[in-house]
């Protein structure tokens, strides 16, 4: 072949990538910018009447794949064709959501045991552009019903379930027909739960977000988050322009990880949910232990609602020692096995002292009255052997 090229152009350009047989697995689409063939297909794509990517703020194939897949999973068997969105973290899917749906002046009605980040967010930035949080029970429907009825600017209802610390469950199909007689929008933080074990779609939610970070992705090695709507001309003409202004996308090698990590979601939730059912039982036994929290025992306060609009009871449990801070404390440098680690939903087995880690700068009374006492442990249960997560903690106890 006669080269024409100089020997500099042929180590700055790009071979053209021939594919005479598809990949199995999905590339790594690292590309800020995509080229165009003509003008004429550039004018098509960028007027929106030609499908194509352009820039990757706008959108990415590997992105796509994943908001497309994750789209499927929260609407599955509900009927609904519903569209998402991935962004860069699961802050960035909440922040960009409501800066979306909301103007100043505007109210959201949530309860005080949100996710911390999601808590510091409504308080300390969108209270500065005048939209505030009203903060109440959602279990309590008559006092969520009062709410809607004599503050007319409420503009949406948010929440988790099961949230953080004690899981208490908020009952998805109640609360969404109330806020639907008042015209709200309802949002739930469906992290702890996954498309797997929960879909808030089908029970009449508008909108459902996710920490991809946690479960959705698994292995601890990448941040994104993603919010899923069911009318998807305010997902395409509100979140995902809001998406791009404020550029809140995820990227290519998020999303691949993602990709990776999505495949073995229900191998891995139904290990999660297998050993937390198993150590939840044993930590009751435990004389050491004041209480449990997890939705799938008997015990717990929302053990039938959880198992009414939950498929398993999930990977999240915590629990109460006897003597507080000392015995926490004593309890958290006993562990050999178990992780230590302010995150959720790896396959680890990760663990959390809320009063000396995560919550250490917020003062106790406050800290009491969204359930953290002093001898309050966290637990991310794992897909290891349960024997080995048991060991470590009856040895720590001990
Ligand atoms: C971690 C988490 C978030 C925030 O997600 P990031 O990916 O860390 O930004 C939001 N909600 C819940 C319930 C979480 O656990």
């Amino acid at each position: 072949m006669i080269q024409k090229k100089g020997f500099q152009s042929i180590c700055a350009q790009e071979m053209e990538v021939s594919l005479p047989n598809q990949p199995t697995q999905m590339p790594l689409y690292a590309s800020s910018s995509f080229k165009f063939e003509t003008i004429d297909q550039g004018i098509s794509v960028f007027k929106g009447e030609q499908k194509g990517d352009f820039y990757s703020r706008y959108g990415n194939p590997g992105i796509r794949a994943m908001e497309e897949k994750l789209a499927l999973l929260e609407s599955f068997e509900s009927g609904i064709e519903a569209e998402a969105v991935l962004f860069s973290s699961g802050m960035a899917a909440i922040s960009t959501l409501l800066l979306s749906l909301l103007n100043p002046g505007d109210k959201i009605l949530t309860q005080g045991n949100l996710y911390g980040g999601t808590t510091d967010l409504l308080t300390n930035i969108l209270h500065r552009l005048k939209i505030e949080p009203v903060f109440t029970d959602l279990s309590d429907m008559q006092a969520v019903e009062d709410l809607l009825r004599s503050d007319k600017s409420i503009r949406l209802v948010y929440f988790e379930t099961p949230a953080n610390p004690t899981l208490a469950c908020v009952d998805i199909e109640e609360l969404v027909a109330v806020a639907r007689a008042y015209g709200q929008y309802t949002v739930v933080d469906n992290t702890f739960c996954t498309p797997y074990l929960q879909r808030p779609l089908a029970l009449g939610v508008d909108f459902v977000l996710h920490s991809t970070t946690k479960y959705l992705n698994g292995h601890g090695n990448s941040i994104a988050g993603v919010v899923i709507g069911r009318d998807k001309q305010l997902m395409r003409e509100k979140v995902w322009t809001h998406m791009k202004l404020l550029g809140t996308n995820s990227n290519p090698f998020d999303a691949w990880l993602l990709n990776i990590g999505l495949k073995t979601l229900t191998l891995r939730m139904n290990q999660h949910c297998l050993n937390a059912l198993k150590i939840a039982q044993y930590l009751e036994k435990n004389p050491a232990v004041e209480k449990v929290n997890y939705p799938g025992l008997h015990s717990h306060p929302d053990f039938l609602l959880a198992k009414n609009q939950m498929d398993q009871a999930g990977g999240m449990l915590s629990f109460e020692l006897k003597g507080g801070l000392d015995a926490g404390i004593r309890f958290m440098n006993g562990v050999r096995f178990c992780t230590l680690a302010p995150t959720l939903g790896d396959i680890e087995t990760l663990i959390l002292h809320p009063a000396s880690m995560s919550h250490v700068n917020v003062p106790r009374e406050m800290r009491e009255k969204n359930g953290i006492t002093d001898g309050l442990i966290r637990l991310s249960v794992g897909i290891e052997a349960a024997e080995d997560i048991l060991a470590d903690l009856e040895n720590a106890l001990a």
